[in-house]
């Protein structure tokens, strides 16, 4: 007779911290008007895949129905983008992103202890996020409990990462299928052409342009990947900024803003890091600035829920409301203030706008970013269909789920280019990388910017290769 172990017994219920709220679960009144915004369900047409399924599962999991282990919970639980379109659309209000990173704080709590899943999905292929290959499981390890947490590290890595590209080893790996041997093809495929900015230097004061007054004074907060990679868009905010009399510090000892570690389940790595940044900006002055202002919609929307996710934790509690009262992402910013129009220069561009779910859902940013690119003269926006439907970046979800990331993603760009524009526009590291790729498979020369370079080319008066 085979032993039962005790990672065989199914685990009924939520437990411990982090419990998916079941005020919030049961909310939901069943309506289904979430269910054409989804894209899972738009992709798939199961309504298991739907926000009315897997709030179903969620209840099924809290009310004792529905195993924690259950294959088909954890496989919806990844499944899902964490786009938030069901939630900025629910006439109830229910809080979807909560219960959604609570269910993945379980479920990551029983995996890391090596429990088997369950009643995996006889008919879909078994996903990664039930059995994950080696080599991405021990890459999550080293990127979410040390890269992200370390940005001396982490900048150690991106300048290896161009090394890597420059020596021709990518290629390389690439053509001899190595990447492949390792499951890491899907990821990897997402690194952009690392450029020769690396980092904007932090505990600096760019003050406002001259001849311009400067009138406010505002922090810029760097983060991870925008803070290497990305470089090259701070230095556009900060330009952007100074053309609009604003002094612009860069406080130091700040890093990644944890959104990949919240949205992926780690909450306690993602509470580590919330409280690291609010320390460095309190450090750097926190009541003399009039704004924290952030160009990525991902990390603008986690770091204004800094105050919900340390809601438990009296001690920072109020200081994280503090700090989430002066976050502004930078088109919510320079929509608000009377822009400076004078000084932008023609820009003779067809642009589509491609909104980041982040902005767009978590956040409610949709008119302003099309404000900022319709002021500058000269340049066409034409919208293209689906601009609000998720890309299929969502944080990792290229790893997790890549099949349905590649749909989504295809689908994004095949809507971007019916417009005809020549730039694509955005506002999120993760959907310009997804874009990038998107664009690079099809075979297209279109570029991907983000808002803020479009009109600081067009306050320099020129255009960007
Ligand atoms: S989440 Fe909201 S919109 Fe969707 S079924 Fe529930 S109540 Fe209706
Ligand atoms: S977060 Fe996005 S993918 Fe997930 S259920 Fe809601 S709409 Fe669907």
């Amino acid at each position: 007779m085979s032993e039962i172990k005790l990672t065989d017994i199914p685990i009924i219920g939520f437990s411990g911290a982090d419990v998916p709220d079941s005020g919030v679960i049961n909310t939901c009144v069943h309506c289904g008007l979430c269910l054409p915004a989804c894209p899972t369900y738009r992709i798939t047409g199961s309504e298991l895949s739907s926000p009315r399924g897997r709030i179903y599962l969620m209840k099924g999991v809290s009310e004792g129905r529905v195993s924690l282990d259950d294959g088909v919970f954890v496989d919806q639980m990844s499944q899902c983008l964490n786009c938030r379109a069901c939630e900025a659309v629910c006439p109830s209000g229910v809080q979807y992103g909560g219960i959604l990173e609570a269910s993945r704080a379980q479920i990551q709590r029983i995996r890391d202890s090596g429990h088997e899943m369950t009643n995996l999905p006889p008919t879909t292929q078994v996903r990664t996020a039930i059995k994950t290959p080696i080599g991405e499981r021990l890459i999550r390890r080293f990127v979410f409990g040390a890269l992200f947490k370390n940005m001396g590290l982490f900048r150690a890595f991106s300048r290896g990462m161009k090394i890597y590209q420059k020596i021709g080893l990518q290629t390389f790996a690439r053509k001899t299928g190595l990447i492949k041997l390792f499951g890491m093809a899907e990821s990897e495929a997402m690194l952009p052409a690392i450029s020769k900015q690396f980092t904007v230097p932090t505990g600096q004061v760019f003050a406002a342009s001259a001849g311009i007054k400067a009138t406010r004074r505002v922090a810029l907060m760097p983060g991870c990947i925008m803070s290497t990679v990305f470089a090259h868009v701070h230095d556009a905010t900060i330009r952007v900024l100074q053309k609009n009399g604003c002094d612009v510090v860069l406080p130091g000892g700040q890093g990644c803003c944890g959104a990949l570690h919240t949205h992926g389940g780690d909450m306690d790595g993602g509470r580590e890091l919330a409280r690291k940044n609010i320390a460095a900006m309190e450090a750097a002055g926190l009541d003399n600035f009039e704004a924290i202002i952030i160009n990525a919609a991902g990390c603008g929307s986690t770091l204004k829920e800094y105050a919900h996710m340390l809601r438990d934790d009296p001690a920072w509690h109020a200081r994280a409301e503090k700090f989430v009262a002066k976050v502004r992402d930078i088109h919510e910013f320079l929509a608000a203030i009377v822009l400076n129009t004078a000084d932008l220069k023609p820009l003779p561009l067809v642009v589509t706008y491609q909104e980041p779910c982040h902005m767009a859902h978590a956040q409610r940013i949709t008119t302003q970013p099309r404000k900022l690119l319709k002021s500058i003269p000269l340049l066409k926006l034409i919208e293209m269909q689906e601009s609000a439907m998720c890309c299929g970046s969502a944080g990792i979800y290229n790893l997790t789920e890549p099949e349905m990331a590649g749909q989504l993603g295809s689908r994004k760009v095949s809507n971007a280019l019916a417009t005809g524009a020549s730039v694509i526009a955005t506002g999120n590291p993760g959907c310009a990388m997804q874009l990038a790729n998107e664009l690079r498979k099809a075979g297209k020369h279109v570029q991907v910017k983000y808002v803020v370079e479009l009109l600081d080319e067009s306050y320099r008066g020129q255009t960007d290769a």
